[in-house]
Parts: structure tokens; sequence; C-alpha cells
């Protein structure tokens, strides 16, 4: 027994570190970014609107709007949705905190409704909760490409007169009773970041069926400024233009949609792989009573952005400090997704205290992120699995005991 609680150690499964996400770049992409350079634009042309108009087609959506980052498209998802001081929206506390930052930004105030423990994701009973009078919006997250269940969410929104703004950024080519995330709502978000499904670097993506948010968002895109003669209050000539609201400089550049567009070709086959993975890790884990593997839900199609474990911490002599910890000295790039946001130090300083999200508080102390993504190989999946095996074995109280 002595021996079991020895500091863990030896050789570890992998010589090289395998990180936990990471884009897939191939020929076809660094040609596509390298034909926009030796062309005449750079900054927004018409790769960025070939881009946009693919990327819709896939979403099933009327437009998409290209930005400079998801954190973007969010921010201006708030302004076209009219957030603005002293409204609330309701988001989910264990995300990235872009969910919520986006509604500080428009003068508007995050309100956090805690997740169901099977899913992580926002719970609809937590949400109707939240709702008071001054609930604008609701900026419900896809955690890890598992839809949230959006016919509640909707319910709740035609109740009491809410706009549903989706954080996809997980979830892109994710379904939801066999509908693909990007048009079921106002306005879904997707990120471009490499660890998400494709990447542009940096980029993000707004998707609308509405034409009104459609050209908000443009506008807002670049400085709150409009060339469009039809849409200015007066005209003075072919070089006018005219800046109606404050806007930013959110734009996407040709380099970028460049390569979103070459990527977004191969987005199918990255899903497939991932959820080959996620076979082989499901299989692998489902008789370790350590661990529990994530669930889905009937009715939702994931994309499986994240492949996130909970820990049995009853069953397990370490915390998850320990593991990830042990995981790390194998040389899996294991990662924790994510901290609630709530209990950020800048959110505490807002006035939001710990304990209003017990579940996202309790889960985040048992969740570890286990690699995941297409440019993998089995043979990475196999080493991922052994080293769980490794570590949780040493761990485990059944062997202790
Ligand atoms: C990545 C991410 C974002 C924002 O994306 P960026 O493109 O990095 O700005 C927003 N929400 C969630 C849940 C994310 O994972």
């Amino acid at each position: 027994m002595g021996e079991k609680l020895a500091v863990y150690g030896g050789p570890s499964i992998r010589k090289d570190f395998l990180p936990y996400g990471g884009q897939w770049i191939d020929e076809n992409d660094i040609q596509a970014v390298v034909d926009v350079l030796k062309s005449d634009y750079l900054t927004t042309g018409p790769a960025v609107g070939r881009f946009e108009q693919a990327f819709a087609k896939y979403v099933g959506a009327k437009y998409a709007i290209a930005f400079s980052n998801g954190t973007a498209a969010l921010h201006a998802a708030c302004f076209a949705a009219g957030i603005a001081k002293n409204d609330e929206v309701i988001t989910s506390p264990l995300t990235f905190v872009a969910s919520a930052n986006c509604i500080l930004y428009t003068g508007g105030k995050p309100v956090f409704a805690d997740i169901d423990p099977a899913t992580y994701n926002i719970d609809p009973r937590s949400i109707e909760a939240k709702i008071t009078k001054n609930t604008k919006a609701i900026i419900p997250v896809h955690f890890a490409g598992q839809p949230v269940d959006l016919d509640e969410i909707h319910k709740l929104a035609k109740k009491y007169n809410l706009i549903v703004i989706e954080d996809a950024a997980h979830a892109l080519g994710a379904h939801y009773k066999n509908r693909k995330i990007g048009a079921l709502s106002e306005m879904t978000m997707f990120s471009l970041h490499p660890v998400k499904h494709i990447t542009t670097g940096e980029g993000g993506m707004i998707t609308t069926n509405n034409k009104d948010y459609y050209q908000k968002l443009l506008q807002f895109r670049t400085h709150g400024i409009t060339k469009d003669a039809n849409e200015c209050f007066k005209y003075d000539g072919p070089w006018y233009y005219e800046m109606q609201y404050l806007g930013y400089n959110y734009r996407m550049t040709d380099m970028q949609a460049a390569l979103g567009l070459s990527q977004l070709q191969k987005v199918d086959i990255f899903i497939e792989r991932r959820k080959k993975y996620v076979a082989f890790y499901n299989e692998a884990f489902k008789k370790m009573e350590e661990i529990i593997c994530p669930k889905q839900m009937s009715g939702a199609d994931s994309s499986w952005h994240l492949y996130v474990i909970r820990l049995n911490l009853e069953r397990l002599t370490a915390d998850r400090k320990a593991i990830y910890e042990a995981l790390q000295k194998e040389n899996i790039g294991v990662n924790v997704h994510y901290i609630p946001v709530h209990t950020q130090p800048f959110y505490h300083k807002l006035g939001y205290q710990s304990g209003i999200c017990l579940t996202a508080e309790d889960i985040y102390n048992e969740i570890i992120t286990l690699p995941l993504f297409p440019k993998m190989e089995e043979k990475d999946v196999r080493d991922v699995i052994a080293a769980v095996n490794k570590v949780i074995h040493f761990y485990s109280r059944k062997d202790v005991e």
C-alpha cells in the first residue's frame, strides 16, 4: 500500500508531447493563402465574400458575416441584438470568458444560469429561474460541440420575448434533432481559432436568416459606416459614406478567408475523425468506474470539439490536480474546460460571488479534457488511453484497498 502512495513517476508513455488540440493545414490551404498574397486584395476583398457564402450554405443560413475573431463576432451579435446598459443576458458559467465578456462590452449585465450535470450545457430550468423584466437575450453555449436543448430554450425565448444568440464556437457541423446548428436561432456565432473545427488563424463568423441583423453586423464590423446610398440619411456624391453609430474594425482579411474556405472543404472529414477517436475513448473507458465519459443526449449530434472526462473522486486517492499533472508527465496534453467565468477575479470584482452556480463549480473540480483533434493518429489515441489507464490505476482506490 505504501508503494501505491508513492509519488507518481517513471518513464513517460510518450517521448514527445501530444497537445490537446490544434489545426490541420495541408498544401491546398497553403496554396490558397499564397494565391491571395499574389493578388490585389489583402484585407477584406473577394475571398471574404466567397468564404461567407460557402459558410452560410454549409450551415444552411441565409447570411454569414466574417469577423476578425469569434469574440468580435459575439460583440457584434450583442450590438445587433440591441443589448445596452442595464439589459441582462443569460449565459453559461462553464465556458470561455468571451461568452460573457461580449455582454459587458455593450454595457449589458451577464447573468449566469447553472448547468445540467449530464451534458455540462446550460440548464433551461435554471435559465427560467434567472429571467427578470430586464432580461433581453440568452447566449447558450454548445459545450464541447453537443447542442443545448434548443427547443426548451426557444420556448423560453418566445414566452419572455428574448433573443437567442448561440455560442457555437464548439459546434460547427453539429446537429440538433437532425437540423444543423447555424440557422436555428436569431444569430449563431462560430470561432475559427486553430483549436476549433476549422481555422483562419484568428477568425469568427455570425450566421443569421435576418436581414436587419445582417446589415447591422456588416456595419458594426467596419466602424458603423455604410456606403449604401439607400441606407444613408443624406447623399453628397459618389465618395460619400456615413458613420451612423460607433462600430469597430473587426474585419477579416482575404488571406484568412482563403484559408477558411479551403479548410471548410474538409470540415466533415475532420468531424468524422473526431467521432472515430471519441468512439475509441468511449470503448476504452466505459468499464472504468473512476471516470465518467461524456454523454450524448438523444436528439443531439455533437461535433466533438472536446472530449471531457469527469473524475469519480470517491474512487480515487488523488484529486484532479494530481491526475492532471500525472497525465502531463506522460506527455499527454490535457487541459481543463473551463474555470467557471463568474469565479474569475474580474467577475468577483464586479460583484459575482462563488456559489451562484454550484453544479458548474463542483464539476469544474472534477473535469479533465483529453487530446482530441483531427490530425491525431490512432497511435496518439492509443497513447492517451494507455496513459489514462496507467494514471487511473495508480490512483485508484480499488487498487489501493
Ligand atoms: C473559442 C471560443 C470563443 C471565442 O473565440 P475566439 O475566436 O478565440 O475569439 C467563444 N466562446 C467559446 C465557448 C469558445 O470556445
